[in-house]
């Protein structure tokens, strides 16, 4: 597969000990697979998320996706302020770039700390990948 950004060949990784990801070693963005998310652990549905008031949808965008070669649509993400792209048509997972999921992870901790308690913030961006996967999959 290639980059759908910069057309470089994708090399597998591993992405924080939860999943496999496709990850741009030119660009250093990442593709998430579907499949590969659904491997998460299992999140109970946020009622923001459900209602969609969280993720907005955009615009086509010129990218293709690094599986099917279709355009991929891009989404807001709008409580971490996220800009995302995924593959509307087939469903195949959705794209990240460098530096988008270090954003979130400093955003959690921050937060972690504002109420004053200990939240792992590795596992909450893995429940936040699995909240924007469950949401994609219902379009
Ligand atoms: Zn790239
Ligand atoms: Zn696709």
């Amino acid at each position: 597969m290639n980059c759908p950004k910069c057309n470089a060949d994708l090399v597998k990784k591993y992405y924080k000990g939860m999943i496999e990801v496709d990850s741009c070693p030119s660009c250093r963005g990442m593709w998430l697979d579907f499949n590969e998310l659904d491997k998460l652990e299992d999140v109970t549905f946020d009622d923001d998320i459900h209602k969609g008031s969280l993720v907005h949808f955009q615009s086509k965008t010129r990218y293709p996706c690094p599986q099917c070669g279709m355009g991929m649509d891009e989404f807001q993400y709008r409580l971490y302020d996220l800009k995302l792209d995924f593959c509307a048509e087939n469903h195949h997972g959705f794209w990240l770039d460098a530096g988008e999921d270090d954003r979130v992870m400093e955003l959690m901790r921050q937060r972690a700390k504002d109420i004053q308690r200990k939240v792992d913030a590795e596992s909450a961006w893995g429940r936040t990948l699995k909240e924007m996967h469950l949401f994609l999959k219902k379009k």
